[in-house]
């Protein structure tokens, strides 16, 4: 398939692209050839100012934005994400070539995108407050006021995705929005801030500032006139946002921060082949850049030896290659992560995990890697306790409800968690018991526009999507009226 045309490469600094103060660029790379696609021009304090300037402006008082419908709010939304189903192939192909999923997933990720873009379409005029039955001669009401300017700094992994769940929910609530995209993948979010000039979203409403996270991003996370932070990324950097929210402004921060999830197979989980299946998929989806990917699978004793020999074989029927091809996997994301994967495999190996199947790089251009499995691996590993994001799953064995529920909490991390069993009374006992922001019960990685999704301990906080996700860019404003008498 020939290359898609690059259309834009500039900064989206109120409605209009331009170059960076600075004049500087950077390169993006293609995974696949590991060569570099074009420059893109790089944003540093100083066009973060610009664009902060630019969002302050159209969320003034009485601008074009603060002064229209909710509903017409949602409805922009809406032509939004028209607009992004109508480019839908081009999108798609240009995602696979800055990030190197297959074309399909990247189809699937636009799809979700559009869902998620349409459900906050819908709750645009559907945030509101209380009145309030408050004591003594008061009447009192409850207001929802959008936070203001929104800084969004976002990951690699899902581009599209992420930037639709944080302008759709930020937009929904009246806020304005400069948003960050990871240096390894800015071209779709240019092209879908085009996009949301056309559907009609007045200048300064969004802005898009690519470049570096150590500065245009911790620019905008220590800006003075930022009023919030949504970040998606690593644990790391997201204490690094926090301590810059705190440090400057104390602006709002909200923090959506990695995982190791676990996903516990019982031996009475029924169809075991399906079991297999979806701790496959949902450790090795997205080349097992997944945030939320289920990296530790727990087999009860009972089936374990089989399970292990059914996962190593899906494992082996894993194709791999050209994400332009009908393939399951295509590269990791770039030089760094193919190496860091690598390496993670490497310290499995030395600490005694047994290795399946995999376990090195396929072919010699561009970043993929074999899908590989390891089993016997020990709770202490560095493969069972740090974040690999990479096609790497690693099976534990368990015994007991106990053992197991002791084990998959201790962690850090809290994202997401699966139990795969036929037997309510374990599927009730581990979900409320499992400190994790989203539990999959007999299935994983079921997220729905409809469903909150967050941390628990430090995979962060706040929750993105479902009825929660907009109000993280709120504010609560009780307004109280003296009254000459009240009436119940
Ligand atoms: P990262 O946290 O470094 O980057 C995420 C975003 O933050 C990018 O836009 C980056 O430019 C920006 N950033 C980096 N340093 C910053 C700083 N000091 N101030 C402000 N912004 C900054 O993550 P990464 O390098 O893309 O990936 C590293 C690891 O993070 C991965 O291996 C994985 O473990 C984890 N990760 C998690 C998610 C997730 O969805 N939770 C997504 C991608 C990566
Ligand atoms: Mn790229």
């Amino acid at each position: 398939m020939s290359q898609p045309e690059i259309k834009f490469t500039k900064l989206f600094i109120n409605n209009e692209f331009v170059d960076s103060v600075s004049g500087k660029t950077f390169p993006t790379i293609n995974p696949c050839t590991e060569e570099v696609i074009c420059e893109i021009s790089e944003g540093d304090k100083a066009d973060i100012d610009l664009a902060v300037a630019a969002a302050r402006q159209a969320f003034k008082r009485g601008s074009v934005w603060r002064t229209m419908d909710a509903s017409h709010r949602g409805r922009l939304l809406n032509k939004f994400a028209d607009l992004i189903e109508r480019d839908i192939e081009y999108l798609s192909q240009l995602e696979t070539l800055d990030n190197g999923k297959p074309v399909v997933n990247s189809k699937g990720d636009i799809e979700f995108s559009i869902k998620c873009v349409r459900y906050f379409a819908g709750v645009a005029d559907k945030i509101h407050g209380n009145t309030l039955p408050i004591d003594g001669n008061f009447f009192s009401l409850t207001r929802k006021e959008p936070v203001g300017v929104c800084g969004q700094i976002v990951p690699w992994n899902y581009p599209i995705v992420m930037l639709c769940w944080k302008w759709a929910t930020a937009l929904c609530a009246g806020c304005t929005v400069v948003l960050k995209p990871s240096e390894l993948t800015s071209l779709t979010a240019l092209y879908i801030a085009s996009l949301a000039k056309e559907a009609g979203f007045p200048p300064g409403v969004v802005n898009v500032v690519p470049g570096y996270g150590s500065i245009a991003g911790a620019a905008l996370a220590e800006h003075m006139d930022v009023d919030k932070i949504a970040f998606t990324g690593s644990t790391v950097v997201g204490k690094l946002i926090q301590a810059a929210c705190a440090k400057s402004n104390l602006k709002r921060c909200t923090l959506e921060l990695g995982g190791k999830s676990p996903l516990v197979v019982f031996d009475d989980c029924g169809d075991l082949d399906a079991a297999v299946k979806i701790c496959h998929d949902s450790v090795f989806e997205n080349m097992g850049q997944c945030c939320c990917a289920a990296t530790r699978t727990f087999v009860q004793a009972g089936i374990y030896d089989e399970f292990v020999s059914k996962a190593v074989e899906l494992a082996r029927q894993r194709k791999v290659g050209s994400p332009w091809e009908d393939v399951d996997q295509g590269p990791q994301v770039d030089k760094k992560s193919h190496e860091k994967v690598l390496g993670m495999i490497q310290s499995g190996i030395e600490e005694g995990a047994k290795l399946e199947c995999g376990g090195a790089r396929h072919g010699d251009k561009g970043y993929f890697i074999q899908p590989t499995v390891f089993s016997g691996v020990k709770d202490d590993m560095r493969i069972a306790k740090e974040e690999i994001f990479g096609p790497v799953q690693s099976i534990f064995k368990f015994e007991t409800m106990e053992d197991v529920i002791e084990r998959v909490n201790n962690t850090t991390y809290g994202l997401a968690a699966g139990v795969l069993t036929k037997n309510i009374d374990n599927a009730l006992t581990f979900a409320t018991a499992v400190e994790a922001g989203s539990v999959w019960v007999n299935c994983y990685l079921a997220n729905m526009p409809q469903t909150p999704f967050g941390g628990y301990k430090q995979s962060g906080y706040g929750r993105e999507l479902g009825p929660e996700g907009a109000l993280e860019y709120v504010e609560n404003k009780t307004i109280t009226i003296a009254v000459p008498q009240k009436n119940s």
